[in-house]
């Protein structure tokens, strides 16, 4: 099946309205249903979103995977935190996972995962450790898993993920990537998951201990994970979803002060057009950024400047994303705190959903990777 945002010639936010339409119509019952995202799930399968991240040898259309489509990945991202934060958090998973396997996997292990894709298996990547970080080790020939991962999104959905784990016979400090079976749903506990935000994507743990690991399913070689520009470069893909979010978010607000007659009032006005101006800056920076970033894997010379400038766009979004949820509070005032609202949900969500791996140290990454280049100015 092509896709219609796949394909050639059509504009990117072709097709997808009414999925995205339905998605949206139950992210507030979502979160509190037994079913979780399954629904969801089910219909990002239906709809070929799925398989369409795969490459194209193995039936996809590369979704993610490269330049090419880095802009249709964004313009989907972006749809579906519109639409649903915690799906696209999902599906954010998925695309990576995918991505992973495609840069890293042996073709045996590509083979293995298209046929689990196409066959409807959703994937995501879970690198989070608690205080039990997951190892392999060798006994009799075997390889066996102990540990935990925390943070573990889509317990119940995923059903392959990539994981990051440490090799006990290795000393040099560098993380290994592996793919597991975790659909056993004795491993999973949800109970852990207590977060105000996103708690439709059922972000528990899951317990390795026990598992036998296969030699065929370690992804590619130590110190790949963290490859760039893949890795901190990556990341221009879940802020994609955060801009979906405050879009959600700032046309909610909107809404709601014109039911109430308050739009034409100067101050409130003000600040609708501060938030909408932000939303128009951050697609504009995060579109090119996708695009650098995926493009620089052809070039190695210009992944530094890549990388910085993913690094700096995260920063960007999440100071943006936190100016508009203060500004839709002060415009709404109580009304953005009323429970069983979808405002209240978004609220939750993205303020939730921005809080990633050790901020401050991406900064100061930025930071040092444009020293490095010179200073004298951006190198791009
Ligand atoms: C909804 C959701 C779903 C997720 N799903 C997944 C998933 O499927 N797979 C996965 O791998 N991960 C997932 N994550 C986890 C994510 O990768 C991060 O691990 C998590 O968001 C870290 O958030 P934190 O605020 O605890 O980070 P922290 O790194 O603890 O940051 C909190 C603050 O502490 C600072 N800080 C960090 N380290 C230090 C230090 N050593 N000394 C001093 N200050 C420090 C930071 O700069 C920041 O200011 C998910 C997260 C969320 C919110």
């Amino acid at each position: 099946m092509n896709h219609p945002a796949l394909s050639p010639g059509r504009h990117q936010a072709d097709g997808y309205d009414a999925l995205m339409r339905r998605i949206a119509q139950r992210a507030d019952s979502a979160e509190t249903d037994p079913a979780g995202l399954a629904p969801e799930m089910d219909a990002l399968r239906q709809a070929g979103l799925l398989t369409a991240c795969l490459p194209t040898s193995e039936g996809g259309q590369g979704l993610g995977l490269g330049a090419d489509t880095a802009r249709v990945a964004f313009d989907l991202l972006r749809r579906l935190g519109r639409a649903n934060l915690s799906v696209a958090r999902l599906f954010e998973g998925h695309m990576n996972a995918v991505k992973l396997l495609h840069l890293y996997g042996t073709p045996g292990l590509r083979q293995h995962v298209g046929q689990a894709v196409r066959n409807g298996a959703l994937l995501g990547v879970w690198g989070a450790d608690g205080t039990h970080p997951l190892r392999c080790f060798g006994v009799g020939g075997r390889l066996w898993l102990e540990g935990e991962k925390i943070f573990a999104s889509g317990l119940g959905l995923v059903r392959l993920a990539v994981v990051t784990l440490r090799a006990d016979d290795a000393d040099d400090g560098l993380s290994r990537l592996a793919l597991v079976d975790v659909s056993d749903p004795a491993r999973q506990d949800l109970s852990s998951w207590r977060a105000s935000g996103m708690r439709a994507t059922a972000s528990g743990c899951f317990a390795f201990t026990g598992l036998e690991l296969d030699p065929g399913h370690i992804v590619g070689r130590p110190g790949d994970y963290t490859r760039e520009p893949f890795f901190e470069g990556g990341i221009w893909r879940y802020c994609a979803a955060h801009l979906g979010g405050a879009e959600a978010l700032v046309d909610l607000w909107r809404d709601a002060l014109a039911a109430r007659g308050r739009l034409d009032d100067p101050m409130q006005l003000g600040r609708y057009a501060r938030a909408v101006g932000l939303c128009h800056a951050m697609a504009s920076l995060l579109r090119e950024t996708g695009h650098t970033v995926e493009a620089a894997a052809e070039d190695r010379d210009s992944i530094d400047a890549a990388v910085a400038g993913a690094l700096l766009a995260r920063q960007f979004v999440e100071e943006s994303c936190v100016e508009i949820l203060q500004l839709a509070e002060k415009s709404l005032g109580t009304a953005a705190h009323i429970s069983g609202t979808s405002i209240e949900r978004i609220r939750r969500d993205l303020s939730m959903f921005l809080r990633q791996a050790a901020p401050d140290a991406k900064l100061l990454q930025a930071g040092r990777l444009l020293a490095g280049a010179g200073g004298g100015g951006p190198p791009w």
